[in-house]
């Protein structure tokens, strides 16, 4: 098993045999450490498998998580979570998505860890909107998973939000004119 399309087919094997659930299509990092191939080759595979249909992107993005129980938060997420450390952030301590994000198994979904947290409180994300790690709340990790840390925005804001939160991690002091949209 080395090329990414020889994983390609043996994927596509199992679940054309039913033994694997399109909807739990192992991440690029799982078929990595399986098959010990490279990051590069894992995630060629991963993409030729969801250009082709055959499996599902797993990782939700801006779409309701639904139900979170209590019985997850308290027995499979909570157990992740780390103290809150000296900005208040609780970092998640357990697997990633390759973006950085704490990643979480909700009813056989691969979801962020931070917006099953988010929703869990004040329910879905507003359509079109994502989360932002706000650092004006003395939120600094994108691993965080501390629902007050956490807001809605529009793409555009978070982007602007983030370039401001590095002008000013970098020390440097933009006048607020120049900063204005
Ligand atoms: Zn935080």
């Amino acid at each position: 098993m080395r090329n990414s399309t020889e994983l390609f087919n043996h994927y596509k094997s199992l679940v054309d045999k039913g033994l694997l659930d399109p909807e739990i299509m192992p991440t690029g990092a799982e078929i990595e450490e399986q098959f010990g191939v490279s990051r590069g080759q894992a995630t060629h595979a991963r993409t030729m498998l969801l250009k082709s249909g055959l499996a599902k992107p797993q990782i939700v993005h801006g779409q309701p998580l639904g139900p979170i129980s209590d019985m997850v938060m308290a027995f499979d997420f909570l157990p992740n979570v780390m103290p809150r450390n000296e900005n208040g952030c609780l970092l998640w301590d357990a697997g990633t998505h390759g973006d950085g994000y704490g990643r979480f198994k909700l009813n056989g979904r691969d979801v962020q860890a931070h917006q099953v947290a988010y929703e869990y409180r004040h329910g879905p994300v507003p359509e079109g909107l994502e989360l932002d790690h706000v650092f004006a709340r003395g939120c600094r990790s994108q691993l965080c998973v501390n629902h007050e840390h956490l807001e809605p925005v529009t793409r555009s804001e978070n982007v602007r939000r983030g370039h401001a939160a590095k002008r000013y991690m970098a020390g440097i002091v933009v006048s607020t004119e120049l900063d204005a949209d």
